[in-house]
């Protein structure tokens, strides 16, 4: 089913849950390890990341070295697929620019129909981490919002090849990423807004958005995007503080804020389990305000530790 359809269909606020893929060399197990304590709060979707792949180089046995192409975590759109048979739950494969062709994005929607996954999360993705800026494979995609405009063509029958006009039609749910303290390659966000609303006008279904640890940043964002005429859901993607190490990481990985309140708390703490309790609290805190401000969906980042979601969760 689609995200958009759980959405309208729904009471409540719904929960939702994101995943990586295992590194590779890694079984399927210690996913559904993570994933099998999460399940009793019945999420309505669960994500799973895509990861470009990257060139490294490997030193030979004569002391140079060749540049090999890894993918370290492969396996987005199988995994959505073992895990909707498994869990009998719908999943959301991400979809990325970098590091794909346009004909390799055909087949990998192509693969998502014959499996009957319904739903696409369209994303740039980021930069290689050889790269200090993103840039796009010759044949690929430069913006999410051109991978966005060949699902959408792909959904009325147009494939590359012309001569395929009109053939089998996908109908997958849009999703787009959007960014409350602003993507940080945006000049402002005023330019980001009319990108986020040009991928919305394009055929995005709904929005989830990046991590933010100050709900009034969101409530703005949210603001802002009704005023830019952007009237699909918002869903604001969460994830709990559990490390001393993260008040750094965090902001310099994500380009987000911490709140003064929330570092300041965390660095009082004397014991690591004093530091997850302080994150967890106000994970707590910042779903209970969401909810109660009526948000379509709570989106957790689940990375690093489950348990911290669920007993929030729990509290719900
Ligand atoms: P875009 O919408 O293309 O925007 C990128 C930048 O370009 C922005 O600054 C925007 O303002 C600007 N822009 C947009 N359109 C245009 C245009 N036409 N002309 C000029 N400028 C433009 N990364 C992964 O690699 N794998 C994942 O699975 C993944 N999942 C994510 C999930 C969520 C919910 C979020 C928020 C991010 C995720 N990312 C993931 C990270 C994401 O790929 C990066 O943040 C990336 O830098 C931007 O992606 P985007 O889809 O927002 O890009």
């Amino acid at each position: 089913m689609k995200v958009i359809d759980h959405i309208r269909n729904a009471k409540d606020t719904l929960i939702s849950f994101e995943i990586l893929p295992p590194l590779k060399g890694k079984g399927i197990e210690a996913l559904y390890d993570h994933l099998d304590p999460l399940m009793e709060y019945k999420p309505a979707f669960i994500n799973v990341t895509y990861h470009r792949s990257e060139h490294i180089f490997k030193k030979n046995p004569d002391g140079s070295f060749k540049k090999v192409v890894v993918r370290k975590r492969p396996g987005t759109e199988s995994i959505c697929a073992a895990i909707m048979n498994k869990y009998n739950v719908d999943t959301v494969p991400h979809l990325i620019c970098g590091g794909f062709s346009v004909n390799e994005t055909e087949d990998a929607l192509i693969n998502l129909n014959y499996l009957g996954i319904d739903n696409v999360l369209v994303l740039r993705g980021d930069a290689a981490k050889n790269e200090t800026a993103f840039i796009p494979q010759a044949d690929g995609h430069a913006y999410a919002i051109d991978l966005l405009k060949q699902v959408a063509d792909l959904n009325n029958g147009i494939y590359l090849e012309e001569d395929l006009k009109n053939s089998q039609k996908t109908d997958f749910c849009i999703g787009v990423a959007a960014y409350p303290e602003k993507h940080f390659e945006a000049p402002n966000m005023e330019t980001d807004m009319a990108y986020l609303k040009a991928k919305v006008d394009a055929g995005a279904d709904y929005i989830v958005t990046q991590m933010f640890f100050d709900n009034s940043k969101f409530y703005a964002f949210v603001d802002a995007c009704r005023k830019a005429g952007i009237t699909v859901p918002i869903i604001p993607g969460l994830k709990p503080v559990y490390t001393l190490k993260q008040l750094n990481v965090l902001p310099k990985t994500f380009h987000i804020d911490l709140p003064t309140d929330l570092s300041k708390e965390m660095m009082k703490c004397k014991t690591n389990e004093d530091v997850e309790r302080v994150g967890t609290e106000w994970l707590l805190m910042q779903s209970k305000d969401l909810k109660k401000n009526g948000v379509p969906v709570l989106h957790y980042y689940t990375l690093g530790r489950p348990q911290i979601i669920s007993n929030v969760v729990k509290e719900l």
